[in-house]
């Protein structure tokens, strides 16, 4: 019996996360969850975003999955991301982007994103003076070499393991020569330690394009926080966008999975969201608790579901010309149904 600390979210985010415990249950890994509440949902209920129960949970567990957590634009409080990620120290952000067979998608895309995760561009602070119609903004942005050093010796590590033999840096080393410039070189220095992975650099813009152009030729790519979290988006869109697009963070001590997606409050609380996102992430923390086949046999029922094209959610149903879309527990009953057929 596994404990995971599960944070269902807002939004759209408990609809799947109720289904991805199913599945879990359904593959026969015995998990004990313990639910623990953040987002919006938590300032009601708690008076603030991430309680410190929450934190004390993860840090003794270890191990949490999380679903999307509203946070509001333009002021309110924190991003219960960014507060998780910096204070459980998860400074690696990893998006696998793989092709699904989903008519219309790219194909042959087996890529990770290896995103800079606690500094950098996203986490910058922002000081504003003057009055309306004469306002700036002065952004403070923090880089240092010890988060590239230990996020490309993920990187490479993952990549020997995993037998990837090509690892890209993207930088805006042009623009930005200090820290572009800082952060090539520290993951040109670790690159030295793993000859046997090709290492290159690609400029973040170039590699936009390249990415929509020719995807299949990229495996591993490793990027600044801001730039990771734009790119990881670009590649969902080309494998069926945010429903299918998975995720963790890692750092040394504890690993949180989360799909990319948001609170998506425009289709919470009518039972059609894809918790393909949500249960692929799980696959992550299947394999992270030790469990690779289960792992592997939710992969594969995923990709047999969407081959058929019988049951699939809206937001994919209007690839599959004549279908009717069906809702988020239908489709993972779907998935259910094939994974206990496949076995
Ligand atoms: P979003 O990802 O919530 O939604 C963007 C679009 O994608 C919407 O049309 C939505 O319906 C659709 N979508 C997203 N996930 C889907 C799914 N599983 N199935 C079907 N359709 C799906 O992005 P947003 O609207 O920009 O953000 C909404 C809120 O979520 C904001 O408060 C934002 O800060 C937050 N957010 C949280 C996380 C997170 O917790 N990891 C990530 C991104 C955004």
């Amino acid at each position: 019996m596994h404990s995971i600390v599960c944070l269902p979210g807002d939004g759209i985010g408990p609809e799947v996360i109720d289904q991805m415990k199913r599945v879990v249950a359904a593959l026969g890994v015995s998990v004990e969850w313990i639910d623990m509440p953040a987002g919006e949902s938590a300032v009601e209920t708690h008076g603030c975003p991430l309680p410190q129960e929450t934190l004390d949970a993860i840090r003794e567990y270890k191990v949490a999955i999380k679903g999307p957590t509203t946070t509001p634009g333009g002021g309110g409080f924190k991003s219960v991301n960014v507060t998780l990620r910096q204070a459980l120290d998860l400074y690696c952000g990893f998006r696998p982007v793989r092709s699904l067979p989903i008519p219309g998608t790219t194909q042959g895309v087996d890529l990770v994103i290896f995103r800079q995760n606690t500094e950098g561009l996203y986490l910058c602070k922002e000081v504003v003076a003057g009055e309306v119609g004469s306002r700036e903004v002065t952004l403070t942005a923090r880089f240092t070499e010890e988060a590239m050093l230990r996020l490309a010796r993920r990187a490479f590590l993952f990549s020997r393991h995993a037998g990837r033999t090509h690892a890209t840096i993207v930088n805006k080393e042009n623009i930005h020569k200090e820290w572009g410039g800082m952060y090539h070189a520290a993951f040109s220095a670790i690159a030295a330690d793993f000859p046997n992975v090709i290492a290159d650099h690609m400029l973040v813009d170039a590699m936009g394009m390249r990415l929509v152009m020719n995807p299949g030729a990229y495996q591993v790519i490793v990027i600044e926080n801001m730039f990771g979290d734009i790119l990881s988006d670009v590649c969902a869109g080309l494998i069926g966008g945010l429903g299918v697009a998975a995720g963790a963070n890692y750092g040394d001590r504890f690993a949180l999975f989360e799909a990319v997606h948001g609170s998506a409050p425009d289709i919470a609380g009518k039972g059609i969201a894809n918790p393909t996102a949500i249960l692929l992430s799980s696959a992550l923390m299947l394999e992270h608790i030790g469990h690779n086949t289960e792992a592997k046999r939710l992969r594969d029922a995923i990709d047999a579901i969407y081959s058929e094209g019988a049951l699939i959610t809206g937001d994919l149903a209007r690839r599959y010309p004549g279908i009717t879309p069906v809702g988020t527990e239908a489709f993972t009953d779907a998935l259910i149904r094939e994974i206990h057929f496949a076995s």
